[in-house]
């Protein structure tokens, strides 16, 4: 029966799949296809691993010591048990021969089926065998990872394809797209999503802003946030469409609102394909101003679909990407300066802007992290600049692995979060500190411009002070609407009060822009704010030049820019700061 479930639209667009329910505690596992041809050796694989792990569990049962308590024994007894169910057995044979699912994802699917029923059953001790079935889950999959894949996790049959009509009829074969349900997911799960095979995500939790939500509208696919009871209500393998637009999932459609969505489906193609045209357009307003279009990227790699949007540069690289997921390993200097190299090369000369890590709120450094953090509001706890100043061995690291990749091109050094005199001088004086090492040990490396990030309200209300230090700011909106409005970004339980129109927040982003023309300083707008069409105009007409944003959202905005007139968008702009409803102007002009 078609059900709807309502959440925040944060990606836009239409995907139309199966549903592909994802445990956050296991979304590290592999997700790809595998060919016809090898599903023999895949259900070999996990065969192998099976029965490596009841030798296992019969061997421990064996050793078990004479006075060991009964209970113990018993346990093996339903772990065997368990690693011998056909449903089990049976279930990860189907994903992998019909749906052509990798071993370790055929196992994890079934086991998110089973643990359903058991979570459903009455007698409470059966219900808490699923914590069993999860333990003997776990054992197979870490024995499969040194079980090596005879296979190549590249076939990634449909992957991020839209569904045409004739793929509906394709039911069992991989051609059929999917989309991902999950309850939660971190930053770094969702990276890992990236450039795979799901053509749309759902999760039940999680703001507009949140950077879950920003990694799913990098990889420019529908996504829908903050969808509450999404992951209980949506079944393993059920038909889903996710309106990015409306924020809406439909579950099990109908053929005629399949028919619709497929339609809508095929407009939003067409939209692509027009926008298309304007690759090669230079960026300038209807009287000529002309206006930057940077991109928003979290790895080296994303700067190809930077140079392939017509970005002129990067103007935020998120660089705590590249220590997240990491079971907190950090990357040494070494190979963060080869990433941010890489980035740097990738754009060909054009400028990139390596912000420093921004650990902690919403990005931890990896989910258990996330699990074990006790603080109370970690928002507004050690977070990004506040976290790197905690460990100046771990800053100076990065501030040299950036200095050398500058030898490379041009770069702009960003530091987030910002708000006291102090911070910044101590940010200062580590930088002095990395060229001094960099000088004493003979390693080459490259001028870079600096740049604070105005992102809390304080720094946007001392703005002289950071004019002071630094060659440019950038504004971060998420954060700043975030902490002038005092609404966690990630919670959906507030999002209806995160309201980038509130007159408090224009008028922080104004006095900006302003402050900076006024000193012949750089400024741009950094946060979703600048991908968001609906605000372009405003944005233009508060003075502000240059945009940073994905790179999927460019030319969407470069549209917007062709169409303005920046003299007259100016007063307009005065009139939407003053007013008492923004928003309402904002809707009618
Ligand atoms: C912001 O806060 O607007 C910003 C760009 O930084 P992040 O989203 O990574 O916090
Ligand atoms: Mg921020």
């Amino acid at each position: 029966m078609t059900f709807s479930v309502h959440g925040l639209a944060v990606s836009r667009g239409i995907a139309i799949g199966r549903a592909v329910l994802v445990a956050s505690s296991r979304a590290d596992v592999a997700h790809y296809f595998i060919e016809d041809e090898k599903t023999a050796d895949e259900i070999t694989r996990v065969r192998i691993s099976r029965n490596a792990v009841m030798e296992e569990i019969t061997r421990l049962q064996q050793d078990l010591p004479k006075d060991a308590p009964h209970e113990l024994a018993a346990l093996l007894d339903v772990h065997l048990m368990l690693l011998q169910d056909e449903q089990l057995i049976s279930g990860v044979k189907h994903w992998i021969v019909d749906r052509h699912y990798n071993a370790e994802w055929a196992l994890t699917t079934q086991y998110e089926i089973i643990a359903r029923q058991f979570d459903d059953m009455e007698d409470e001790y059966l219900r808490e065998r699923k914590a069993d079935l999860e333990q003997v889950v776990e054992r197979i999959l870490r024995h499969m990872k040194g079980v090596a894949s005879p296979v190549q996790p590249a076939a990634q049959a449909g992957a991020g394809r839209k569904l045409s009509q004739q793929d509906l009829l394709l039911d069992d074969t991989t051609d059929v797209p999917l989309v991902l349900v999950a309850h939660d997911l971190s930053p770094a799960d969702m990276l890992q999503f990236k450039q795979s095979l799901f053509a749309g995500f759902a999760t039940d939790v999680g703001g507009k802003t949140s950077h879950t939500a920003i990694v799913a509208r990098s990889m420019d696919i529908p996504a829908v946030v903050g969808a509450r009871s999404a992951s209980q209500l949506i079944k393993q393998d059920d038909w889903v469409i996710i309106d990015g637009d409306a924020g809406v999932l439909i579950v099990d459609p109908s053929p005629i609102i399949l028919a619709e969505y497929g339609f809508k489906q095929r407009q939003g193609e067409l939209e692509r394909q027009r926008l298309n045209r304007l690759k090669n357009t230079p960026s300038l307003t209807m009287d000529g101003q002309r206006v930057e279009l940077l991109a928003n990227i979290e790895m080296p790699e994303d700067t190809l679909g930077a140079v392939t949007a017509g970005a002129v540069g990067v103007g935020l690289f998120r660089s705590e990407f590249l220590f997240m997921g990491r079971s907190g390993k950090l990357p040494d200097e070494e190979e963060q300066y080869q990433a941010y190299r890489k980035a740097i090369e990738g754009m060909h000369g054009l400028p990139v802007t390596i912000r420093t890590v921004d650990i902690g709120s919403d990005k931890p450094l990896d989910r258990h992290a996330k699990a074990q953090d006790t603080h109370l509001n970690p928002a507004l706890g050690l977070r990004a600049i506040r976290w790197s100043l905690a460990d100046p061995p771990m800053f100076l690291t990065q501030l040299r692995a950036i200095l050398r990749a500058a030898a490379h091109g041009q770069v702009n050094l960003l530091v987030p979060m910002l708000a006291h005199a102090t911070e910044i001088r101590q940010t200062m004086s580590l930088i002095d500190h990395a060229r001094a090492t960099l000088d004493n040990n003979g390693t080459p490396y490259g001028p870079v411009r600096l740049g604070a990030m105005i992102e809390i309200p304080a720094a946007a209300l001392t703005l002289k002070l950071f004019l002071k230090y630094f060659d440019f700011l950038s504004i971060g909106t998420n954060d700043l609407i975030q902490y002038t409005l005092a609404i966690d970004r990630a919670d959906e339980a507030v999002s209806h009060l995160y309201d980038p129109c509130h007159p408090a927040v224009l008028r922080l982003i104004a006095d900006t822009i302003a402050e900076c023309d006024a000193q012949g300083k750089g400024v741009s707008v950094c946060g979703e704010m600048a991908g968001d069409v609906g605000m372009t105009r405003l944005l233009l007409g508060l003075g502000l030049r240059s945009f940073s944003m994905h790179p999927s959202q460019i030319l969407a905005v470069k549209q917007q820019i062709l169409r303005a007139d920046a003299s007259k968008l100016q007063p307009w702009a005065e009139q939407v700061l003053a007013s008492e409803d923004p928003a309402a102007l904002l809707q009618s002009a």
